[in-house]
């Protein structure tokens, strides 16, 4: 069976498109080389395209903010400045509404969305939300030259692998230590 043309934990959609610059070996290759790769990875995420609103630079320089954005969370850091500023930006481009909805028997003003935001808002969307999100924590995989990167919200935050199977030579290692189950 031919290997994906995307690599999709299905963690959260900002991090599967972080991913399209990342991999399981030394210098993955880029799986968002043009226009076209965008296309196919907004159709294989099922969003709504934004090619009319939105142009490829757009995309280059939001993987490059995000994946700054994602580091920064792994490490432990404040998310950067600019990579906040640029999803405030994406998010403006959200169109709805705000709306009295009654939820649990409370009265609630809500931002109704006017309909499936563009790609690249959807992807800013995830992110804001995972930031958003204290328990949601942001991890690099322990696997020895993979660069992926997944959110682990277990209890004990022990999630050290984008896959169930231990990924690369480090993970295989700690496993015969018995550091991983
Ligand atoms: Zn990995």
């Amino acid at each position: 069976m031919p290997e994906p043309e995307f690599i999709l934990l299905g963690d959260a959609i900002w991090l599967d498109f972080v991913n399209t610059a990342r991999g399981r070996g030394a210098a993955p290759p880029d799986r968002l080389p043009d226009p076209a790769a965008w296309d196919r990875w907004v159709a294989a995420l099922r969003l709504r395209p934004d090619a009319d609103e939105l142009g490829f630079d757009d995309v280059r320089r939001t993987r490059d903010a995000l994946s700054v954005l994602a580091e920064a969370l792994d490490a432990g850091e404040r998310p950067p400045a600019p990579a906040i500023t640029l999803l405030n930006d994406l998010l403006g481009r959200s169109s709805g509404s705000e709306q009295l909805t009654r939820a649990g028997g409370e009265w609630q003003l809500r931002f109704a969305p006017a309909g499936p935001p563009p790609a690249l808002v959807a992807v800013a969307r995830s992110a804001a939300l995972t930031l958003g999100d204290p328990l949601l924590m942001v991890r690099r995989c322990a696997g020895a030259d993979c660069s992926l990167l997944f959110t682990d919200d277990s209890v004990t935050q022990g999630r050290r692998c984008c896959s169930p199977d231990p990924c690369g030579r480090t993970a295989r290692v700690e496993r015969r230590r018995g550091l991983l189950k």
